[in-house]
């Protein structure tokens, strides 16, 4: 018996220690996170309010307030068990980083107290020479820092056998620049902040303090069993399947979406929840997704900042979780070949500290001068920087989904909707298009309900698409962190809003009645940006000569989208912003080029293992039983002159060619594949990667065509790898 059968067998569910029912989420949401009111209770009033001022409007606190808090919260960790602290991180890996210290402390021979400072909340130093820094530090002089975000509260992570306090820090270098994800995000809601706040000062507001970005990352992903992850090399390697026959049935009913739950789903979406809710991540929405085993979690939105850290530990969360349930949750954009990949819908608006949200059409969208600015001055934004957008989301898991016939295209568009289009329309060319009834849907049935239909339709083939109140960029990938994404967006957005408002301004002193220059603004920038709307099917080949048409880039590879950051306009962007200093901005450029290589030549490697080493042994075994049957049929027409069909017998001897044949094939193939990689071995990052996304990744689809043909003929019995219907369609 194949392995991969034998794992089958072994296939079933954890018996659930818990029977009682969930308890009531108010009761414990953020019961291990040092949320700004459990600091409240821990801390001197004084302080509390200087923390505050700290946070509202950037006024630092003094030593003595920070070993305050330093004590509270360590206090607090301890009395629920924790026994380890950590500054908590995002490195440019995409991942988190932690660095646990004890709290312990010497007093004198044998003893010791617990005890943490202000210095230590504040500040710590790991070793950073083995974080990527993109040719910031030389390896020689790798001081890194992490200092204390206050803005993000510290939580607790517990395992079964203690609990350690993280304080979300960013990380820096010796001279101040950021070497991690966060520092340029938290930068540009300063930047967006302010610009928004020029221009909210135009239209009146007076009392606004504070702008910032709020997001709602929705986040997709795929489960499978344990045991068949097990016996995936390249799973286990890349996070995707790199062989691997499409089954019969994949998604073409219909009948995944939105279907009723698995029970063993189901009980791991209830853990995540769980475990989400005591850090105060709040998980919302759950269901399944279009593909077989694809889901997806959407929590409420909140301040961008917040959602990023929140998302990265949902994304931990899910991955220890599913481990408890004998699952493993595949975070990866494309792990499965002929049905959909895996996104991160990055829901973006822009809210003020009074609580309104700046994209928040209102009832009459079109007599909302300050919503209609801001709309364009969004839509400005993605037309003038496309390719900074795209660049954002430019990683080699997600080049499966952008540009390569997937959801979303490369080309970035966007959709308003018939209301918000028509009104756009309306302006710029004085048509006269019926807009703007607010509509109720009458079902014309006494037992059914009236109810207000939304203002916009649908369209889920843009990659940036206005849903009611919010802009929603469909390209993030489903592993990334959206620190980069929103970083982009903010910028970019930051940079039209000065734009906008020097025009209207500029319309003011030129004499014209406020309202009427910033209509006159609306209708130019709608204009001048119309090429960037896009209502139509996305996915469609029309769209992409149209695109052509219009000038819009369309740029299926990852290095050349990530050039992006090396051009003058966008770098003297990010500095005139303060996001990005050059340095920081060419140091992104060549981390993700050159992971973009590595990321490739462990698959190219991984490809040429499980060939060498499971594909072909099996499919050699798989001939030799052609062979045997052969020999013998041919023997016993000799001696025994049994009287075979000749057709049958040509058939035979067809069938096994054919099979000697496909291992030839995927053997020079592979040959090919290694001789690649060695010509590559000697070229820069940026030649590697053109090398490898024109010559390496169609040899591996070639090799990976050639190795599905042999796993749809070889017998089940030689066969070791899982197979998608094993795989995806697990009870
Ligand atoms: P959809 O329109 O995709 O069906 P929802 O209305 O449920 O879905 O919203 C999807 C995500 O968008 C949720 O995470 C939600 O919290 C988030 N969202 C809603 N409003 C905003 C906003 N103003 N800013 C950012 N995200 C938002
Ligand atoms: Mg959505």
């Amino acid at each position: 018996m194949a392995v991969r059968q034998e794992a089958l067998f072994k296939i079933k569910g954890i018996d659930l220690e818990k029977v009682e029912l969930p308890k009531k989420v108010s009761s414990y949401f953020g019961e291990n996170t040092f949320s700004i009111e459990t600091m409240q209770k821990h801390i001197s009033k004084e302080t509390f309010e200087a923390f505050k001022v700290w946070m509202s409007e950037g006024k630092t606190i003094t030593l003595e307030q920070a070993n305050e808090i330093a004590n509270a919260m360590k206090d607090w960790a301890m009395a629920k068990g924790a026994t380890y602290y950590t500054h908590w991180f995002q490195p440019m890996t995409g991942l988190t980083a932690e660095k646990h210290d004890s709290f312990i402390s010497i007093t004198g021979p044998g003893k010791v107290i617990e005890k943490f400072s202000g210095n230590k909340l504040i500040q710590g130093e790991p070793d950073a020479s083995s974080f990527p820094s993109g040719g910031i530090r030389a390896t020689f002089e790798a001081r890194g820092y992490t200092a204390w975000d206050p803005s993000s509260p510290a939580f607790i992570i517990e395992s079964k056998l203690g609990k350690t306090l993280c304080i979300p820090t960013i990380f820096i270098s010796y001279n101040g620049e950021a070497l991690d994800k966060k520092l340029p995000l938290l930068r540009s809601d300063e930047a967006l902040s302010k610009a928004a706040l020029r221009l909210l000062e135009l239209f009146g507001h007076k009392n606004v303090k504070k702008v910032f970005s709020t997001c709602g990352p929705e986040q997709e992903y795929f489960l499978i069993d344990k045991n068949y992850y097990n016996l995936r090399q390249d799973l286990i390697m890349t996070g995707r399947t790199l062989v691997g026959a499409s089954s019969p049935k994949g998604q073409q009913l219909e009948d995944q979406y939105f279907g009723t739950i698995k029970e063993r789903v189901l009980n791991f979406m209830y853990e995540v929840a769980e475990e989400a809710y005591k850090l105060g991540i709040p998980v919302m929405t759950r269901h399944n997704e279009v593909a077989p085993h694809q889901y997806e979690f959407a929590p409420i939105f909140e301040e961008s900042n917040i959602a990023a850290d929140h998302n990265q530990l949902l994304m931990d969360l899910m991955k220890k979780v599913a481990l408890r349930h004998n699952l493993v949750c595949l975070l990866h954009e494309k792990p499965f070949a002929g049905i959909n990949g895996s996104g991160k819908h990055l829901n973006w608006s822009l809210a003020d500290n009074n609580g309104n949200n700046l994209l928040n059409p209102g009832d009459t969208p079109e007599d909302n001068l300050q919503f209609l600015t801001v709309l364009v001055a969004v839509l400005r934004a993605v037309y003038v920087h496309a390719d900074m957008l795209r660049a954002s989301v430019a990683m080699a898991g997600n080049e499966h989904r952008l540009g390569a016939n997937e959801a979303p295209p490369a080309i970035i568009s966007v959709f308003l909707g018939e209301q918000l289009s028509g009104i756009l329309d309306n302006m710029t060319n004085g048509a006269k298009k019926e807009v703007s009834k607010k509509n109720v849907m009458d079902l014309g049935m006494s037992r059914l309900p009236r109810f207000n239909k939304d203002t916009t339709d649908r369209n889920r083939t843009s990659p940036f698409a206005f849903t009611g109140c919010k802009f929603e960029f469909r390209a993030v990938g489903s592993s990334q962190n959206i620190s980069t994404p929103i970083a982009v967006v903010n910028t970019i957005v930051a940079e039209s809003l000065d734009y906008v408002a020097q025009m209207i301004k500029k319309a003011v002193s030129g004499g014209k009645d406020f309202k009427k220059a910033v209509l006159q603004v609306v209708a130019e920038v709608a204009k001048d940006t119309q090429k960037i709307r896009f209502e139509g099917n996305n996915y469609s080949e029309e769209w992409v000569k149209e695109a052509k048409k219009r000038g819009l880039p369309n740029v299926a590879s990852t290095c050349e989208a990530l050039r992006a950051l090396t051009k003058k306009e966008n770098i003297a962007m990010f500095e005139k912003y303060k996001v990005f200093t050059k340095e920081e901005i060419i140091a992104r450029y060549h981390i993700w080029v050159h992971t973009y290589t590595l990321v490739i030549e462990i698959e190219a490697n991984t490809l040429n293992e499980m060939v060498n080493a499971s594909v072909i042994p099996a499919s050699l075994e798989y001939a030799k039983l052609l062979e045997d049957n052969l020999s013998q049929i041919l023997h016993l027409a000799k001696t025994a002159k049994i009287k075979f069909d000749k057709k049958a017998i040509e058939d035979n001897k067809g069938h096994l060619a054919e099979v000697i044949s496909k291992i030839y094939y995927v053997r020079r193939n592979t040959k090919e594949l290694v001789k690649l990689l060695e010509k590559a071995g000697s070229l820069e990052a940026e030649d590697k990667g053109k090398l490898y996304f024109k010559e390496l990744k169609p040899l591996m689809e070639h090799i990976r065509k050639h190795v599905d043909d042999l796993e749809r003929v070889i017998s089940d019995e030689h066969w070791d790898l899982p197979k998608y219907r094993e795989m995806l369609f697990l009870k």
